[in-house]
């Protein structure tokens, strides 16, 4: 069982234990339409294309923190961008728009992830879940 912990020094607070079912692929492009942080430390080289976890509740996690809303200048119109998608379950989500940014709940950096409302390419239904970015943290305990 792998766990993920706040990446900085002096920190390393608990995140959440991964549950590798909920590992979904973003593309890459979601990185910097969302600005999200991303581990730089030497010799760190993402070779997973599945770089983000599912959370449907915000009580799965050990510790997270939420920031305040997001600005609408930095995310643009994500209404006809069709790039964001997942497949996660039996369908395939849209990302519809990002509510609120995951940061550390004790140092407070990030974001580490969102909370985004989706979209079951299916059927319309919608929903809000919780999509923590691994690269933007530290994976401890891979077996
Ligand atoms: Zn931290």
């Amino acid at each position: 069982m792998s766990r993920a912990t706040c990446l900085f020094d002096g920190c390393h607070s608990a995140v959440i234990v991964i549950d590798e079912d909920n590992i979904v692929s973003l593309p890459e492009g979601a990185y910097s339409q969302f600005k999200l942080l991303e581990n730089r430390a030497e010799g760190y080289a993402p070779t997973s294309d599945n770089n983000f976890l599912v959370v449907p509740d915000v009580w799965d996690f050990d510790n997270i923190g939420v920031s305040r809303d997001i600005p609408s200048s930095l995310l643009g119109d994500l209404g006809d961008k069709d790039e964001f998608t997942f497949d996660y379950g039996d369908s395939s989500w849209k990302i519809k728009k990002c509510l609120k940014y995951l940061i550390c709940a004790d140092c407070d950096k990030g974001p580490i992830g969102l909370i985004c409302q989706v979209q079951d390419q299916d059927n319309d239904e919608e929903k809000v879940i919780h999509l923590l970015s691994l690269r933007s943290l530290q994976v401890v305990g891979k077996n």
